[in-house]
């Protein structure tokens, strides 16, 4: 059972507009042709509250079940519906974002919600403390100090001296990233030294202990 909200209607501001709005569409419908594929009965209530009362979910529920040849559970219709906590649209994205947060490994730092474009503090799993939109984390985007990292690879002098990258050993020496690249790529002594790739576990280790 899945609940859609709005945003799998038309596009809403919160959901990435209309952007959000297509990619919306692509998932409900990859995820009703795999239900489809493997015999799952998926059943989509519209709009809790508004379009669909709460006693008329409890109607579809049933018909999807009998349509579909299944048991009703045991007790579905003495399940008390009445005085469910009623949330705002904002309470539920936030629910969302955070555990769009949480499947990406992200620790959201500060717990309330002031609008999706409102940058909020994120702990990810290596310790860096980023700011990240509300928005930008239900869109799965992951740390931006792991990005950056992901894409500089750092590496090491002979005489025991690290860099985070090409670039910045470049600098350093006074060539250009691509000298110390290809003496990386080949293997090859560079001013004679030799250099070499390193992780960023041993980076961090290595610039610690200098
Ligand atoms: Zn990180």
């Amino acid at each position: 059972m899945e609940h859609h909200g709005a945003q799998h209607y038309e596009p809403q501001e919160n959901w990435s507009g209309n952007r959000g709005f297509r990619i919306q569409k692509v998932h409900d419908r990859t995820r009703r042709s795999f239900c489809k594929a493997n015999g799952i009965l998926l059943v989509e209530i519209r709009e809790l509250g508004k379009r669909t009362t709460i006693e008329s979910m409890r109607r579809q529920i049933r018909k999807a079940l009998c349509e579909d040849g299944r048991h009703l559970p045991a007790g579905f219709d003495e399940v008390d519906l009445t005085n469910l906590p009623v949330m705002s649209e904002s309470q539920v994205y936030w629910i969302e974002v955070q555990e769009a947060a949480q499947a990406a490994g992200l620790e959201i730092l500060r717990q309330s919600f002031l609008g999706a474009d409102k940058a909020v503090s994120v702990r990810c799993p290596h310790g860096h403390v980023t700011l990240k939109t509300p928005r930008s984390i239900l869109q799965g985007r992951q740390c931006d100090e792991c990005y950056m990292e992901q894409r500089k690879k750092p590496l090491r002098l002979s005489d025991g001296r690290v860099f985070e990258s090409g670039a910045a050993a470049a600098k350093v020496l006074g060539v250009t990233k691509e000298v110390v690249n290809k003496a990386i790529r080949n293997d090859r002594l560079f001013n004679g030294f030799r250099v070499e790739r390193i992780s960023w576990e041993e980076f961090r280790h290595l610039s610690e202990s200098c």
